[in-house]
């Protein structure tokens, strides 16, 4: 049985329960290509809702309908590549669970994305997808961008004069200076000598760099919310 004010109930990997779960369709389209008046394919787009979690996400179903594979009856079957939005893949929190409220804190206005939030998203979807080198390299960008954004750094300069820009403005502590440098190496090694940093020694310094966002972006707001609360 379907939900109310929905087309009908379908069995779909939902992206966030990370299983098969009853979907309700809420919409949905199709396509059809033809070459020389032949129909050679065809696209189902269904947006969907999650009957379990109650979160809304859309695939695109392609059948080509030029190459079939056929049943021990010869009837042809039509195989199907189904693509998710958002990718399962990208949900699998394995080895880094982005921060919400330091995302939050590093979009511009309530929703638009910036350098700085696509930055931090990127490097945990590799970080989860096991792509290594561009989670280094993406965190050397990260700690860069952050001085440049926060010490008023000149985009022109290095890495070491951004990050002592950083540790001059207060907003790194300087006992840390030397854990933000050993950072920055990780991903000039993947940069200039083709090393490949292993996951454990990624995930230690993602926890650096969360600890550090957070306390450039989301410290000030809570010290506002404290003095709020006290007698002046
Ligand atoms: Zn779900």
């Amino acid at each position: 049985m379907s939900m109310p004010g929905t087309l009908s109930t379908i069995r779909q990997h939902c992206p966030y329960c990370d299983k098969e779960t009853n979907c309700a369709v809420i919409a949905q389209e199709t396509t059809q290509e033809h070459v020389e008046s032949h129909l050679v394919g065809q696209t189902h787009y269904v947006f969907l809702k999650c009957c379990g979690c109650d979160e809304p996400f859309f695939i695109r179903a392609y059948r080509n309908l030029t190459e079939p594979d056929y049943d021990r009856h010869g009837n042809a079957i039509y195989s199907q590549h189904i693509d998710t939005f958002p990718s399962p893949e990208s949900r699998r929190y394995t080895h880094h669970q982005p921060n919400f409220d330091i995302h939050k804190s590093l979009l511009q206005g309530i929703f638009e994305p910036t350098y700085l939030s696509m930055l931090y998203d990127q490097i945990s979807s590799a970080l989860n997808e096991g792509k290594n080198l561009l989670a280094a390299l993406g965190m050397r960008s990260l700690i860069d961008a952050v001085s440049i954004d926060q010490a008023n750094g000149n985009p022109q300069g290095g890495f070491a004069a951004h990050l002592e820009l950083l540790v001059k403005s207060g907003l790194l502590p300087a006992s840390q200076k030397q854990l933000f440098e050993d950072i920055l190496k990780v991903g000039h090694g993947v940069t200039h000598r083709l090393t490949i940093p292993p996951l454990d020694q990624l995930k230690v310094c993602m926890a650096a760099i969360d600890h550090l966002l957070d306390g450039i972006y989301l410290q000030p707001k809570r010290a506002a919310a404290i003095q709020r609360h006290n007698i002046p």
